[in-house]
């Protein structure tokens, strides 16, 4: 039985996976994180939606099992009797596609439909019937999430998973891994910034954006990076009823936050790793967001732009779907990062599936997840990243 079992970054998946150890195996693991603030950490930052419509059948099932687990998520987290408030709100996706884009549309429907989501086909006219504020002219297709789809608050579930965890027994510490020790195919001990020493009878990185360091060390090439995404929060005059999180076929999303709107572009490639969060690319926004932005929706002429945020997406630029299970030529080490923007809401199926295989006792449904594909060259390359 693994008892010792060190994680490295105490995020939403390495406080999910300390967690269900603690909750489901009575393994209480320690956890290293070198920020307690999490201030530039993407649990903190995360627009937090959570969604069905995927194109691998792996991420639809994790996405399910993830909203049955928030759906009950007061029962689940409860600690000493005080159940966390996720305020967990289900108005769907809509993906919107023109002729071009519709093809694809159809077939991830086809792949959602058989794997029991809720996902519906809308001509446009069936679309502006439905929400008469929105433009359909250049529209094909789109395709809506009618239950199971929607948003939370990520930084609430992050910290009742924590809460949880460590009323189980889990200690979170303030400390950086800096240095892994080694030795026939196992990961012995975790060294920190400090110079103290964890021996280790099961490792998992849990590190986000920043895990490609550490995996280096075991010889393990993680295509994973910090990539940053601006969120650009909005007031807009007019209500939008029954609005959904709508992604246009550019890309650009929005959904209700509050009064206002969130909104933002997808991953473009050529971006920088890691520049700094503050500078948040308000020209992005004037030539490229509000442009589409008012041209889906009439009323977004008048928008203004209350605020904005940036945080980091954990890109993985291999196949963009998350790395979690074990790490190749290691008997006792994990990982689960490089989420590339769907992490928030998946890390309760992975934290409850790295825990079971980590005791042993299950966490099969990662399998298409795990790092092996990398170095075998067997991407799984998701179509839907937002
Ligand atoms: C703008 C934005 C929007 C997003 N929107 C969504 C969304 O709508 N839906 C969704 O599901 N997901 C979304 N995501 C993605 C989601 O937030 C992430 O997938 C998820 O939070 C990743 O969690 P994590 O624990 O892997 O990483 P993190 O939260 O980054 O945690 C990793 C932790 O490891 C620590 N660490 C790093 N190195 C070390 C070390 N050497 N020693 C100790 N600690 C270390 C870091 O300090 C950090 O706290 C979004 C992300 C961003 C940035």
């Amino acid at each position: 039985m693994n008892r010792d079992v060190v994680i490295v970054g105490g995020g939403v998946m390495g406080a999910a996976t300390a967690c269900f150890l603690a909750r489901d195996h009575g393994i209480a693991a320690t956890v290293m994180e070198r920020d307690t603030s999490y201030a530039r950490a993407s649990s903190s930052l995360s627009a937090s939606s959570i969604r069905q419509q995927f194109s691998q059948p792996v991420n639809i099932a994790l996405s399910q099992a993830s909203l049955a687990f928030l759906r009950r998520v007061g029962d689940e987290l409860a600690v000493d009797g005080e159940a966390p408030h996720i305020g967990l709100t289900e108005p769907g996706y809509l993906y919107l596609a023109s002729e071009a884009g519709a093809p694809l549309l159809r077939s991830n429907q086809q792949v959602q439909q058989t794997a029991g989501a809720d996902t519906r086909l809308l001509d446009p006219a069936a679309l502006r019937q439905q929400w008469p504020w929105l433009a359909v002219q250049d529209l094909a297709l789109g395709s809506w999430g009618a239950s199971g789809e929607g948003w939370f608050d990520g930084p609430a579930l992050h910290q009742a998973f924590r809460r949880k965890a460590i009323a189980r027994g889990a200690r979170f510490l303030a400390a950086e891994a800096v240095q892994l020790a080694t030795a026939g195919g196992r990961v012995t001990a975790v060294a920190t910034a400090e110079g103290r020493r964890f021996q280790a009878d099961a490792f998992v990185l849990a590190a986000g954006a920043w895990s490609a360091p550490l995996a280096a060390q075991l010889g393990c090439a993680l295509p994973v990076s910090p990539k940053k995404r601006d969120v650009f929060v909005l007031d807009c005059p007019q209500a939008l009823p029954g609005c959904p999180l709508v992604i246009d076929p550019s890309g650009v999303w929005f959904r209700p936050e509050g009064r206002g709107f969130l909104a933002g572009a997808p991953p473009r490639d050529g971006d920088p790793d890691e520049p700094p969060l503050h500078a948040i690319d308000h020209g992005l926004f004037e030539e490229h967001l509000w442009p589409v932005l008012a041209a889906r929706v009439p009323a977004f002429e008048a928008l203004r732009v209350r605020s904005a945020w940036a945080g980091y997406y954990e890109m993985n630029h291999f196949d963009h779907n998350g790395l979690a299970g074990p790490l190749p030529g290691y008997v006792n080490a994990y990982t689960a990062c490089g989420f590339s923007g769907h992490g928030m809401q998946q890390a309760p199926a992975v934290g409850q599936a790295l825990a079971a295989l980590i005791a042993g006792t299950g966490g099969a449904v990662l399998q298409p997840l795990f790092p092996a594909r990398i170095a075998e060259n067997r991407p799984l390359w998701e179509a839907n990243v937002i």
